[in-house]
C-alpha cells in the first residue's frame, strides 16, 4: 500500500480543472493509498469553518468518501488556509497537522512541513506569520464579521502576489541554512514540504550525514505528487487532464 503527498493545490471554484483532477487523483490514486498527506494551500483561500462555500463542501464531501472508504487524510494548514478548523475537518474525515509533523513513511522518520516558516529571510512575511498565527489573532480572526474577513483576505493575497513579484528569487525560497538546522533539531534525514511551487529532491548534508529536501509542486498547468512505496519514492508530475 501507498502513501501519497500533495501541496498547494490552491482549490478555488475559478479553476474547475483544478478541482475535477483532484476528484480524478482521489478516484484513481488515492482509493489505493493507504494515506494521503495535503501539507497545506489546498485551498486558495480560507476565511473560517462558519463561511464554508458549496465548493468547498463539495471537496469536503469527497474527502469524506476517500475517508469512509479507508484512505487515512492527514491535512496541514498552509499561509493560505490556516484558518481551518476542527470543523471542516471533520466534516471531511481528515486529521489535522501541526506544521512541523514528524511521521513515519517507508520505514524512516520524515520531517513535514508547509514550508513558508523556512523562508525566513523573508522578515516581513515572518513577522505578519508569527502574528497572525499566535492563539489570540486567530481568536479575533476567526470573530471578524465575515465581510471583514473577506476583505483582509483580498488584500493579503494581492500582497502577497505583490511581494512575490517584487522581491528577490533568493527570498521567496527557502533559507538554505534553516534546512539542516531544523532537520537536525528533528533528527531527520527526509523533510518534505510545499510553497515555494519549485518541485525537486535536494540533496544535502545534516550533521555530517546525506540528507534530503523533496518539494512537492504545485497545481497549476500540471499536477505533483509524492508516491512512496517501501523504498520506492517517485516525485512525478501529471497532467490535469
Ligand atoms: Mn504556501
Amino acid at each position: 500500500m501507498s502513501i501519497l503527498l500533495i501541496s498547494d493545490l490552491h482549490l478555488e471554484q475559478e479553476r474547475p480543472d483544478i478541482t475535477r483532477a483532484f476528484l480524478h487523483f482521489l478516484e484513481t490514486r488515492a482509493i489505493h493509498a493507504q494515506a494521503l498527506y495535503i501539507l497545506g494551500d489546498f485551498f486558495e483561500v480560507w476565511i473560517g469553518d462558519d463561511a464554508i462555500s458549496p465548493f468547498q463542501r463539495s471537496i469536503a464531501q469527497a474527502l469524506r468518501q476517500l475517508s469512509d472508504r479507508g484512505t487515512r487524510i492527514y491535512l496541514m494548514h498552509g499561509n493560505r488556509d490556516f484558518l481551518i478548523g476542527k470543523t471542516f475537518c471533520q466534516e471531511a474525515g481528515c486529521t489535522l497537522l501541526r506544521d512541523p509533523s514528524l511521521v513515519e513513511l517507508g520505514g524512516e522518520n520524515v520531517l513535514l512541513m508547509h514550508g513558508d516558516s523556512l523562508c525566513t529571510q523573508d522578515e516581513a512575511y515572518m513577522r505578519l506569520r508569527r502574528w497572525l498565527r499566535n492563539p489570540l489573532s486567530l481568536f479575533i480572526l476567526r470573530n471578524l464579521p465575515l465581510a471583514t474577513r473577506h476583505t483582509l483576505a483580498r488584500k493579503l493575497r494581492n500582497q502577497s502576489r505583490e511581494q512575490t513579484r517584487m522581491k528577490a528569487s533568493d527570498i521567496v525560497d527557502v533559507t538554505l541554512t534553516e534546512v539542516p538546522r531544523i532537520m537536525a533539531a528533528h533528527g531527520v534525514r527526509t523533510l518534505i514540504h510545499g510553497h515555494t511551487h519549485r518541485p525537486a529532491v535536494h540533496p544535502l548534508q545534516v550533521a555530517g550525514q546525506p540528507a534530503r529536501r523533496i518539494v512537492l509542486g504545485d497545481w497549476d498547468s500540471q499536477g505533483w505528487a509524492l508516491q512512496v512505496d517501501g523504498q520506492n519514492w517517485q516525485l512525478a508530475p501529471f497532467s490535469l487532464h
